[in-house]
């Protein structure tokens, strides 16, 4: 049986709840009237994230952390986004990303169990289908990671759903694209360190009036610059909560993709946000990334059909806030 929190209000313990999509749902739970309780060993989010509930400082390899936060706060429900998610990362160092992405899922999924919670919403990734054979990309597409992130993303995915099967789970796998933007009244936002992701990077340069590399222009695509399906923040909160209210009336296992449906080139990023700076930041073009398919977009049907989600906000709102958000904190 679910243990209850206090009258009417449910409790969701948020792992990396310090980090950039974790804090913003905090923010969004908050609103709903949820009571978030954040688990982060702050290895890259930041105790000044945590503005919305309680902060228990742990470890997900840490049972005993983990088990006194079950033990301390009457969860009802969790989401899951504490994770390594630097993908040329993961290829240099593959241990650290099975270990913190797999075992440390096994390690809540563990705690889950004993504590007597059964719903879980799993921040996963694009990462797991691997090099596209169609676009756009649905949840039908093949799973065939290239990367330790992405195979870190399947294989706890792999162990969810078999908990799910097995042990009465019920718990929804959102496939980010490519989460972008900040919160629209400027609290929080995409505090990397190192930032490796476009948007932060180009507004970075131009509010310091820097450079800012493009990774080939070389692509099979109409400007030659890479397409990524840019979803804002705000919408990916928004999915994570009709996710968890999926839960209780389709119990058991699901998967969606979450991305807007349409696709931009670095080159129009660059573009939105010079249409903002005076023709800020320059650019010059360098070698290819490894690894960078020439196009992600997500098929979102399923997430719009089944949870009713609608993705609102433009890629220029993603530029907007990010560029809001790193003026603020420079
Ligand atoms: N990119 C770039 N310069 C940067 C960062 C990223 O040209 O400083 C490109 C990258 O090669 C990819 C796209 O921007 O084609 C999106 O990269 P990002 O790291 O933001 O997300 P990913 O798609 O890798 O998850």
């Amino acid at each position: 049986m679910t243990k209850a929190s206090t009258a009417g209000t449910k409790t969701v313990l948020v792992c990396g709840g310090a980090g950039y999509i974790g804090s913003h749902m905090c923010k969004a739970l908050a609103r709903r009237g949820y009571a978030p309780v954040v688990y982060d060993n702050l290895s890259t989010g930041h105790g000044h994230a945590v503005k919305w509930g309680p902060l228990v400082v742990g470890d997900l390899l840490d049972p005993a952390t983990l088990a006194l936060a079950f033990a301390t706060y009457r969860i009802d429900a969790v989401m899951h986004f504490a994770a390594r998610s630097i993908v040329s990362e993961s290829v240099r160092d593959p241990a650290s990303y099975y270990r913190d992405n797999v075992v440390g899922t096994l390690n809540l999924l563990d705690a889950m169990r004993r504590a007597g919670v059964h719903q879980l919403v799993f921040s996963s990734s694009a990462a797991v289908y691997g090099c596209p054979a169609y676009t756009p990309i649905d949840e039908a597409h093949p799973c065939q990671p290239i990367t330790p992130y992405g195979w870190s993303k399947r294989a706890a995915e792999s162990a969810i759903e078999a908990y799910c099967k097995a042990y009465a789970l019920s718990a929804a796998s959102l496939r980010y694209f490519n989460a972008a933007g900040a919160d629209a009244d400027g609290e929080i936002g995409e505090e990397h360190d190192p930032e490796t992701h476009l948007i932060p990077n180009i507004v970075a340069a131009a509010l310091s009036g820097s450079e800012v590399r493009i990774f080939g222009d070389d692509y099979p695509t109409p400007d030659g610059t890479c397409v990524r399906d840019y979803v804002h923040v705000e919408d990916l909160c928004d999915a994570h909560l009709l996710a968890l209210d999926h839960l209780s009336s389709a119990p058991g296992w699901h998967v969606f993709n979450l991305g807007s449906g349409s696709g931009h080139s670095v080159g129009e990023v660059l573009a939105a946000c010079r249409a903002r700076c005076n023709g800020a930041p320059d650019a010059a073009v360098v070698a290819r990334r490894e690894g960078d398919p020439a196009i992600l977009v997500a098929g979102n049907a399923a997430a719009r059909t089944q949870l009713r989600w609608e993705p609102r906000r433009s890629l220029t709102e993603c530029v907007d806030s990010a560029l809001r958000w790193h003026g603020r904190a420079q």
